[in-house]
């Protein structure tokens, strides 16, 4: 799957295709019955409603602007030790590098990794492990990851922190000096802002890129599923504050409505983002880049 923002080009990198969620354990406010009016487009792709499932892609998202190749959010991993999901658990032969390799990128070739937040989803590829030691995958990248989310983690650092992702994701970083720190506002490339999207976690930011006419914002998990743009007030069970996750969606679907950016969120299934309509003093979603 690939769509354009002006000149630069986003692609939608799979590292698990299909990651179905109780509706009771990622929404534990929702009630998908409620849904009905939507069945038709909600299935196949985003709901599973016999089985009371919310549908998740496991995606990276490959952002290539002149120059510059930046890969959002960096999925499962492999090697990494995740019993709770067995999905997540001991993946080999993902084929994750080699879906990078079909785009034309090596590993050597990304320049910036950015991880929206900590959550183990999310930085699993910044590691591999090489003769028994977790290195970074990206040998040239900087990582870049928010202040305030990285002091979270590390006030709270005990061994199974995120099922264990923090020591063998994020620590191995630190050590080899990878990271570098970032904060709210800040431009890392010529119209690529970083942009606060605080409530799934302390420090969650998204990536806002402008190229000419045209607008998009990385937006990490303040949108799990198409279902939050019809119910912004269902936040997520890990949602580490939910009612300022919820305004913070709001907040986002009604800028994404009235200035026509382009949502990318982390795990939309098939068509990796969205336009955001207003629907009374609701919003749909337009599937896809339009
Ligand atoms: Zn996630």
């Amino acid at each position: 799957m690939r769509f354009n923002i002006g000149d630069a080009v986003v692609d939608v990198v799979p590292d698990l295709e299909c990651f179905p969620i109780p509706a009771a354990r990622l929404l534990p406010t929702a009630d998908l019955s409620s849904l009905a009016e939507h069945r038709e487009w909600l299935e196949p792709d985003h709901v599973d409603f016999g089985r009371d499932a919310i549908l998740l892609g496991m995606h990276a998202l490959l952002l290539r602007l002149p120059g510059l190749t930046i890969l959002v959010d960096a999925c499962i991993g492999e090697d990494k030790q995740r019993p709770v999901h067995p999905a997540w658990h001991q993946r080999h032969a993902s084929g994750f590098l080699d879906r990078l390799a079909a785009l034309g990128v090596a590993p050597e070739d990304v320049d910036v990794v950015f991880c929206t937040h900590l959550h183990a989803d999310h930085v699993g590829w910044n590691t591999r492990l090489l003769d028994g030691r977790w290195v970074p995958t990206f040998p040239r990248a900087r990582y870049l990851i928010g202040r305030r989310e990285l002091a979270f983690w590390q006030a709270r650092a005990e061994p199974g922190l995120g099922y264990g992702s923090f020591v063998d994701s994020v620590q191995p970083l630190l050590e080899a000096d990878r990271v570098t720190l970032v904060d709210d506002g800040e431009e890392i490339a010529p119209g690529v802002t970083l942009l606060p999207l605080p409530g799934h976690t302390e420090g969650q930011m998204g990536l806002r890129v402008r190229r000419g006419a045209a607008c998009a914002v990385f937006c990490g998990d303040a949108v799990h599923s198409p279902v939050q743009v019809l119910r912004p007030e269902w936040s997520s069970g890990p949602c580490t504050h939910p009612l300022e996750a919820a305004a913070t969606r709001r907040r986002l679907l009604e800028c994404a409505a009235e200035e026509d950016i382009l949502l990318v969120p982390a795990h939309f299934r098939r068509c990796g983002c969205t336009r955001i309509r207003r629907r009374g003093d609701g919003f749909r979603p337009v599937l896809g880049a339009g």
